[in-house]
């Protein structure tokens, strides 16, 4: 895969913007100002914790608030309703509203980045197993009864099936997740549970799919008993062989994913701009990201896919929104693939989980079991350099008293260390709803410095651990380190 600098290539150098052409055509600063508001708006919802139904504003007050003009905040607009962030009311009384935001919006852009990193079926297995041992053993400490004899009937249910469909198989992982009561967690193994079935379908004999279709059932009996006789240690032991089976299985049968369009979301009752996005999207994957490709110009795209020129700028604003892709006008010019940014990402994630009433106690459940696998990885992969910066970082962080995002800059570096694309992802998105749980300066002296002194402390011994090569020391460090967060959290 072709690296670039991040953002690099989404940016046109700034003389082409004079080409932008006709006048009903939004200019090109237009649409990347468009982007900068919406993850503005974005993370001002998730720092007001609006409610579904405020007002946030009518057109005249955003204008205002934002400084922007009426073009850009219509384009922002539209973005936002794309991941159901916000709607919009025109006329008196009305503006933009809060909104409840869309789990297929969401999932579908995760995913799509996740493709763009080329995770593998070992990634994907090995979020899966870190986060669904968590979502085990917390499935079986919060469960109500009805949920428990939900989960019984669905394995009664499953046994009596003929046919193997991953999709079928998957729907008890996600009513697990759900009884976990971890939105983090759901959102995750929907993503995961989805990729993992690109791998499925193999091409196996009748025998061999039944003998396949048996043992999942049975574990899945295995499963639904030690969590309704409230094993903890014995349901997450249960689901770690599970998945480690089934990813054996799936690994065995089939060598390359089949296409991304199998297992996002029916495209039914999508807007057409969003669909025309998607078909964009998959395209793009299956021609292996070809970074820098021209994919055609405007009019050939509109006649490509049979849609109208509103449809097709539609799509176009999502999949810069994205970085997936970006218009370049001109005569030389069409829609041309980049390199996709996480930023997008995480916000429409941290908006989605914020609204779903994230706590901060499931965020710390959900690192400290990826971060002690992810610290596993590194000290297995971390090169003399890689440790270096790890130093510099702490470093760094020491020299500012851990005040501020710099504080997160080694979890970051951990995660990406880590080499696992899934795990790295789904971290950055854990951070930064940690951040917005910070008390911030609400924590009065001297305790708030003994906090940071602290940190610094913790992030120093994780860092010689990991120099030692010490994975059962790291991991500890990290895992004490993560438990002393949830009482300074909101
Ligand atoms: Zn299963
Ligand atoms: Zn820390």
């Amino acid at each position: 895969m072709t690296t670039h600098p991040r953002g690099a290539a989404s940016t046109l150098p700034h003389d082409s913007r004079a080409a932008v052409g006709t006048p009903e055509h939004e200019s090109l600063p237009d649409r990347k100002l468009a982007s900068r508001l919406a993850s503005q708006i974005m993370s001002d919802l998730q720092a007001s914790q609006w409610a579904v139904g405020t007002v946030i504003g009518s057109e005249a007050e955003l204008l205002e608030r934002y400084e922007v003009s009426r073009a850009v905040l219509r384009e922002a607009e539209r973005l936002l309703e794309h991941f159901g962030a916000t709607t919009t009311k025109r006329g008196p009384g009305g503006g933009l509203i809060v909104a409840e935001p869309s789990t297929g919006a969401v999932v579908q852009a995760v995913m799509v980045y996740l493709t763009y990193t080329d995770v593998s079926l070992g990634d994907l297995m090995a979020a899966r197993t870190c986060i669904e041992r968590t979502v085990a053993r917390a499935a079986t400490l919060h469960a109500t009864e009805e949920q428990v004899n939900a989960l019984r009937q669905r394995v009664h249910t499953d046994k009596a099936r003929h046919e193997l469909d991953a999709n079928d198989h998957h729907v008890l992982h996600t009513m697990i997740a759900a009884a976990a009561n971890n939105p983090a967690a759901e959102l995750f193994i929907d993503v995961l549970g989805r990729l993992t079935a690109r791998w499925s379908y193999p091409l196996v004999d009748a025998s061999g799919r039944s003998e396949a279709l048996e043992a999942s059932a049975r574990a899945h009996e295995l499963l639904v008993d030690a969590i309704t006789s409230g094993n903890s240690a014995m349901a997450e032991r249960r689901m770690n062989a599970h998945l480690t089976a089934l990813g054996d299985w799936l690994g065995s049968n089939r060598q390359s994913p089949r296409s991304l369009e199998g297992v996002l979301e029916p495209a039914d009752d999508l807007k057409l701009g969003t669909k025309v996005a998607r078909l964009i999207m998959v395209d793009i994957v299956e021609r292996g990201w070809p970074i820098g490709e021209i994919l055609g110009s405007e009019s050939r795209l509109i006649e490509q896919y049979g849609v109208s020129r509103a449809a097709l700028r539609e799509a176009v604003r999502l999949l810069e929104y994205l970085r997936v892709a970006t218009m370049k006008p001109g005569p030389r010019g069409g829609l041309i693939v980049t390199e996709p940014s996480v930023e997008p990402i995480i916000e429409a994630a941290s908006v989605f989980l914020e609204y779903r009433h994230i706590e901060a106690r499931h965020l710390i459940d959900l690192r400290i079991g990826l971060e002690s696998d992810a610290i596993a990885l590194v000290v297995e992969r971390a090169t003399d350099a890689d440790i270096h910066g790890l130093r510099t970082l702490t470093a760094d962080a020491t020299r500012v008293h851990y005040e501020g995002s710099v504080a997160d800059d080694l979890h970051l570096r951990i995660a990406d260390l880590s080499g696992n694309p899934a795990i790295a992802l789904f971290l950055r998105v854990l951070v930064h709803l940690t951040r917005l749980h910070a008390p911030g300066s609400s924590i009065p002296e001297p305790r708030r410095s003994a906090i940071h002194a602290e940190s610094g402390h913790a992030h120093d011994g994780i860092v010689d651990a990991i120099a030692a090569r010490d994975v059962a020391l790291a991991r500890r460090r990290m895992m004490k380190h993560l438990e002393l967060m949830p009482p300074v959290l909101r």
